[in-house]
């Protein structure tokens, strides 16, 4: 119990309030230094720590990730895991080295707070080689603990109570919760599905310009926009943004004074000629812009959390301080082998996409043979589907299923959109695995196809 009354008074030393006591921020210090009893403070009302007296309001306009409890109901389920995007095969053999000498050699302690100078020359340099863009790497990077950390500590950054994001929907589900957590709020423009889907050309995911135009254009005494979230290569949908609706967005951007904030992670993985461009390379952005990138997806290495934001010095600033008292800084031995990771020669980036081709090509006719209907992805590594032939009250059920009855994961569309309902019948499946578990999924499918 003293327990309890302990992290009671301290949380109201820190909000100033603590409630039924009307004890001033002063006096609440006062008590936490004396550590009272219980039995001192009488007119306290008993508090449990279920009590959502103890919660930030921040926290109940979201829940945990899908994504990750559908990899807990895997292992569960002994399912093989086509739900969270993580490569179950080696990383590649030099960068793995290049993290043992660096703890070998004693690279074991704190990197500078916003990257170490190594991976922030290495990231500019890619930068000016990939995307023709000029990064001052002492000025303009932030090294953080992964894209994730990048994109939160950007938006905590960058946004105010009252301030809009625009997201296209369907979304990575991080960009939701993020946008709550920094006091933003998130305002979803449509990404249409094709068409066609079965033929081996696919279709594009499409926008509306007008109902692009709105969400910008969209402003009340109480509301602004005040960034975009645009991903590209896009998860879930595989969309790959072209320069034409990039020259729209950049224009909009313009034009209504707004930044964009790019998720940039699956830059490498394109098929069919696609082509990745960097919205801060085209005129006018380069000031208006934060690019968010990282070593996960390009050297499937998830598990070891280094990615970065690239903005204009004053934004880079604003990003420093808040990942600095969030985190301090990335793994540093990590940190080197990023340096050495992005100075993998070009044949690298070409090869990785070709097998990922090879396995967006296995997993697709396995998934349309059982009864899905598949949205080709153009770049990452995801694949979006349409499950009404299956007669499903909705995603969820499916997804339970799916996992318990035919041993296989995969994430409920509904977690990729505002309202449940827009994804209930579609799911997304992950092809970043070897070939021996898109077989195994490929088997299990089959128990599938009769119920289509
Ligand atoms: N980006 C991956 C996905 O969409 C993994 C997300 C995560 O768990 N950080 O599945």
């Amino acid at each position: 119990m003293l327990e309890i009354i302990v992290a009671a008074t301290f949380i109201g030393t820190y909000s100033g309030q603590l409630r039924g006591t009307g004890a001033s921020k002063s006096s609440n210090t006062a008590i936490s230094k004396k550590f009272l009893s219980y039995a001192s403070l009488p007119s306290m009302t008993p508090l449990s720590t279920h009590s959502k007296h103890f919660l930030s309001d921040k926290v109940e306009h979201f829940t945990e990730s899908v994504i990750r409890d559908m990899t807990r109901q895997a292992m569960q389920y002994g399912a093989v895991n086509l739900a969270q995007g993580f490569p179950d095969f080696s990383a590649p053999a030099e960068i793995k080295r290049a993290a043992q000498e660096a703890i070998a050699s004693d690279v074991n302690q704190y990197a500078i707070t916003w990257g170490s100078k190594n991976l922030r020359n290495a990231i500019a340099r890619q930068m000016k080689e990939w995307q023709g863009i000029e990064v001052d790497p002492e000025r303009e990077i932030v090294v953080c603990c992964g894209s994730t950390e990048a994109m939160v500590a950007t938006l905590l950054a960058v946004c105010n109570k009252g301030d809009e994001v625009v997201v296209f929907e369907p979304f990575y589900e991080n960009y939701g919760p993020d946008a709550i957590l920094s006091g933003a709020k998130p305002r979803f423009v449509s990404l249409r599905p094709p068409q066609s889907s079965s033929d081996n050309q696919g279709g594009e995911w499409t926008f509306d310009e007008q109902e692009l135009r709105e969400a910008f254009q969209h402003k009340t005494t109480q509301y602004q926009t005040k960034a975009i979230i645009l991903n590209t290569p896009n998860n879930p949908t595989g969309k790959v943004f072209t320069l034409k609706e990039l020259e729209l967005i950049r224009d909009l951007c313009v034009e209504y004074n707004v930044l964009a904030i790019t998720d940039e992670i699956y830059e490498h993985i394109l098929y069919e000629g696609s082509k990745h461009i960097s919205i801060a390379s085209l005129d006018g952005m380069r000031d208006r812009t934060i690019t968010i990138n990282g070593l996960s997806k390009s050297y499937s290495v998830t598990g070891w959390r280094v990615g970065w934001a690239v903005a204009p010095p004053a934004i880079t600033n604003a990003i420093r301080k808040v990942h600095d008292f969030l985190t301090v800084g990335a793994p540093a031995p990590l940190q080197e082998a990023g340096a050495a990771a992005l100075s993998l020669p070009a044949s690298y980036y070409t090869e990785l996409a070709e097998r990922y081709r090879t396995r967006r090509d296995h997993l697709i006719p396995a998934l349309e043979k059982a009864g899905f209907r598949c949205y080709r992805p153009r770049g990452a590594y995801y694949v979006m589907t349409d499950i009404s032939n299956f007669g499903f009250a909705n995603d969820v059920e499916f997804a339970s299923f799916l996992v318990k009855e035919i041993g296989i994961a995969c994430v409920p569309g509904s977690s990729f959109y505002k309202h449940p309902k827009d994804g209930s019948q579609q799911v997304r499946f992950a092809f970043c695995k070897k070939p021996e578990t898109l077989d195994e999924a490929a088997r299990r499918l089959e128990k599938l196809q009769s119920r289509a």
